[in-house]
Formats: C-alpha cells, structure tokens, sequence
C-alpha cells in the first residue's frame, strides 16, 4: 500500500499524525504500508511557491493512495487565485480525475445530544452523500468578471455537465445503494436550469440498469430543508458538484460535528484521495485540541474503496466506537462537564482500542 501523506496547513499536521499512529500501528501488525510525505496548500506554497508542487503531484501520481489533512490559512488570504492553497486541491482532484466524492454522515449513538436536532430525528442516521467533483459551475469555462457595452461590470460563470460526466459518478451512486438499503435519491434543480434536466434524463437511464435500486428525485431547495426536517429518509443522496457541496456541510451537523466526517474521492480505478470533511480550522491550529477522527475514518475508508480490505475498515471504525464508548472526547464533541482531551491523546487512546 502506497500512500502519499499530504498533512497541508493549519491542524493539518496535528491530524494526520493522529491517522499516521494508526497506519502505523496497522504496519507493525505486518501490513505493508509505505508512506511518503509531501507539501500541499499553503505548505506547498511556502515551500516551492506552488500550492500543488511537481513533487506533490507526482507523488500522489505514484501512490496507491493520498491522505490528506487540510489546506488554508489567514496568511494566504490575499494571494493570488492560482498560488491560494485551495487551487492545489482543486487541481490535485482534476490532475487525479477523482470524479466520485463520499461522504458517510453517520451518527453514533453516544453523540446523539451533539447534534443541532432532536434526538429522535438523527439518532441511527446513516447517509451517505454521492458529490461529483470534477465538473459543473466550479470548473465551467469561461468565467470572469467582465465590463458590459453599457459599461456595467458583470461577474460570471459557466454550468454545465457532460453525459459521460454524469454517466460515470450515476454508475457509482447506483453501486453504492446496492451495497446499503438499495435507494438513491438524486438531486438537482430540473425546474430551472437546463444542466439539472439534463442531469435527471441521464441519471434516470442509467438507473434503468440498476432495477433493484429504488430511484428518486427531488429539487436541491427541498432536499436542503428534508436533510433538517426528516433527514432519514434519505440513504444515498447522488448530485452535483455545488449542490453537493453545500448539502454535504450541512449533513455535516446533523452528526454533532464536522469533525467527525471522513470523505473519499475516488477516481475509476479506486484510486482516491482521503479527507476529513472539515477545513484547515486555523483558529485552532496548533493547540491539540482539534478532533482527529474524521482524518482517522478517513484511512478507514481507504482500507474499504482503495485496497479493498473492508476487515481493516470496519476494524479502524470500531476502534473509534469503542474510544467515543469509553468517554474520550475532544473539546468540540464533548458535552458540558465531560473531561476533554487532545488531539494526540485521542489518536492514543484509538491505537490503544485498534
Ligand atoms: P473549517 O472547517 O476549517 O472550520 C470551521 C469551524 O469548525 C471552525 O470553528 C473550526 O475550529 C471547527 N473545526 C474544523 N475542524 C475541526 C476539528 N477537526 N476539530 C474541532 N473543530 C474543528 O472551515 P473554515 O473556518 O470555513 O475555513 C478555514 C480554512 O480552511 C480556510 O482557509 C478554508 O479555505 C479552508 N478549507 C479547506 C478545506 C479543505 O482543505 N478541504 C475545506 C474547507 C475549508
């Protein structure tokens, strides 16, 4: 298993050496683990004036597999857009042509209370979000700020998908509901724009080739406020790259906190670039205080898509259950009154339970 390690800015660093100790942990076991660090982000840019550098790049290139931290800071805030850490996410994701972005929102029993919502609305949720990546209004050409004839200025960006875009991430939705309870909800905006109808003629094809999997559909306004409202109703939900981006986040506190989410993007070989669903947090970077499981989840999730050793994935899982069963708890999933630890005691006490 080779894996490139990418911990990026802000708590970065700190996070990835907590999923470090457990590979690690996992290698002194005999699984042949080989990992190599490389700069990305801000990181990248200090060190070779590049978010994304050659090196990093053809690292990632080389390996099985990308861990990655997070990338992001204060200090880079007024670069500009090509030297900003986030660009060299943006182009490690389109240079691997990870297309596929999961992201699990699951809810344990013992963090029930953390959630924004009532109980009963979030405890046993299990969902998972399906996020294309590589395309839409994030990538669309052209772009710009431009001057009109009547000399208004006007910003703009371009929408669209293509149907081997669409295609390809509706195959791996409808792949991921065959392996859960076998119902896939896509979302889009088909009453107003012509990519989101485009978008549903597609997806509804393709399902044709899955007739076990009950398939939906339903408009990105209402599937926000469903997510808040009765959000387990929902087992995969399948959409674009801005619709998935904003739903993501917001599934994200159903769970009690953001970190606690591990995301894989995955290319169409398995190939993928593991993350916690949370930024670079510089407001606590460097205090070991941040919450290092999302980042731990995360290398579960790379034992389960990229090396195919669901054994190992759920084993790394069940090492964070027992950890939350046992009362360990950083500061931002911890109720009043409860003891606190740190980020490297948390990675500790997940080797100790592994
Ligand atoms: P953020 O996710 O970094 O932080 C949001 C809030 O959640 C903060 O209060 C932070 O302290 C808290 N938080 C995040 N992760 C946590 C963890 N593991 N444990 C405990 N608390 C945690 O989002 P933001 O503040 O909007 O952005 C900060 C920087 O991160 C920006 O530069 C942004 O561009 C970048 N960012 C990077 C990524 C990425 O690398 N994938 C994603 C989002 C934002």
């Amino acid at each position: 298993m080779k894996i490139a390690v990418l911990p990026g800015d802000g708590i970065g660093p700190e996070i990835v050496a907590q999923a470090v100790k457990v590979m690690e942990a996992l290698r002194s076991e005999g699984l042949q683990i080989e990992m190599e660090y490389a700069h990305i982000g801000g990181a990248g840019y200090d060190a070779a004036g590049d978010p994304l550098p050659e090196a990093t790049l053809k690292l990632a290139q080389e390996s099985d597999a990308v861990l990655l931290g997070a990338v992001g800071g204060y200090q880079y805030d007024n670069l500009p857009r090509p030297q900003r850490p986030e660009q060299g996410l943006l182009r490690i994701r389109k240079v691997l042509n990870l297309f596929a972005n999961l992201r699990p929102a699951m809810v344990y029993p013992e963090l029930v209370s953390a959630s924004s919502l009532k109980p009963e609305l979030v405890s046993g949720l299990d969902i998972l979000i399906l996020r294309e990546l590589t395309g839409d209004i994030y990538f669309g050409q052209p772009r710009g700020i431009r001057t009109l004839e009547n000399g208004e200025r006007q910003g703009f960006d371009t929408m669209h998908y293509s149907e081997s875009e669409i295609r390809r991430v509706a195959h791996v939705g409808f792949q991921s509901a065959m392996k859960r309870s076998k119902k896939l909800c896509s979302v889009d905006k088909a009453n107003v724009l012509d990519t989101s109808m485009f978008w549903r003629e597609i997806v509804t094809e393709v399902g044709k080739e899955y007739p076990e999997v009950e398939l939906s559909h339903m408009y990105v306004d209402n599937a926000a406020m469903q997510l808040v409202r009765a959000p387990k109703q929902f087992d995969v939900i399948l959409t674009g790259n801005i619709f998935g981006d904003i739903l993501s986040d917001e599934a994200s506190m159903l769970t009690g906190s953001i970190g606690m989410l591990p995301s894989a993007s995955l290319d169409a070989n398995n190939k993928g670039l593991y993350e916690p669903c949370h930024g670079s947090a510089p407001d606590i970077a460097g205090k070991n205080i941040a919450n290092p499981l999302a980042t731990i989840l995360s290398v579960a999730m790379m034992m389960r898509y990229t090396f195919a050793r669901e054994d190992i994935a759920q084993r790394i899982e069940n090492a964070v259950r027992k950890t939350l069963q046992q009362g360990y708890r950083t500061g931002d999933i911890a109720e009043a009154g409860m003891a606190k630890i740190g980020t490297a005691e948390m990675g500790d006490a997940v080797v100790a339970a592994l």
